[in-house]
């Protein structure tokens, strides 16, 4: 069952949301040829403890193989999970930055990847494709529909564009947690799922892949790439059910 969030509730996550919109904005301004990930990761995270946040990925995962940074940095064929460092970003690249945010006990997650620079026509049609996928899925968020419309949105859209969808990692509710129930699919048949209810908060994050959808780990335990090495994008918010309507809390 999602565990569902009052109203006074859902104004303590606007804050930690607001926040993980913000760092998203500052490092947006960051993205260019030359700067490491690395780079990225230590603005974004003095950002993050300034306001009175803790970085919510830092840490995260087994005890043997934690997450070591505040953010996701995943570039060209990386899927999600990149770990920053010091690698330099080019001109061409695209780099998907995802980041979560802990503040007074309440989760904020969203990503959005950025070009570095000039990328070629099909890797912008690609992120167009992505972000339009986002909204798609967060225009049938509504209450009475179900947690598979948004999925089947999502994947309607990519697929029409000929792009694929990643099938192995979701979006997820979001709140206490970092992930809640219900898993949020991004492939699926309408009209199935969960029922959507006032009070939910979801983490919807299309993945979507220039090439096929099938994905690997490589050997840091961590990042995830696409198997045929094309690139991929994603997008994600943290959007809350208010009063019927979808309301995005990481803008
Ligand atoms: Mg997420």
């Amino acid at each position: 069952m999602a565990r569902t969030k009052s109203a006074r509730e859902l104004d303590r996550m606007r804050e930690s949301c607001r926040i993980v919109g913000e760092v998203l904005r500052l490092v947006g301004q960051q993205v260019r040829a030359g700067v490491t990930t690395g780079e990225l990761d230590a603005a974004a995270e003095q950002f993050i403890r300034v306001r009175g946040g803790v970085p919510a990925f830092k840490g995260y995962g087994s005890a043997d193989n934690p997450f070591p940074a505040t953010l996701c940095t995943s570039v060209n064929e990386e899927v999600v999970h990149g770990i920053p460092g010091r690698r330099v970003l080019n001109d061409g690249d695209i780099v998907s930055i995802d980041v979560g945010v802990l503040k007074d006990g309440w989760y904020g997650d969203a990503a959005k990847t950025f070009a570095v620079g000039t990328v070629n026509a099909e890797t912008q049609r690609l992120l167009r494709v992505t972000e339009e996928s986002l909204e798609r899925g967060i225009e049938v968020m509504l209450a009475g529909n179900r947690v598979h419309d948004i999925s089947s949105a999502v994947q309607v859209h990519v697929e029409g564009a000929g792009f694929s969808v990643v099938r192995d990692l979701c979006g997820h509710g979001v709140g206490k947690e970092l992930h809640e129930e219900p898993s949020v699919p991004n492939f699926g048949k309408k009209g199935t799922g969960a029922a959507l209810v006032d009070g939910m908060t979801l983490a919807i994050e299309p993945m979507v892949n220039a090439g096929g959808w099938q994905v690997r780990v490589l050997d840091d335990g961590w990042t995830v790439v696409t198997k045929d090495g094309k690139p991929s994008a994603h997008f994600e918010h943290t959007v809350a059910l208010v009063n019927g309507r979808p309301e995005i809390l990481t803008l």
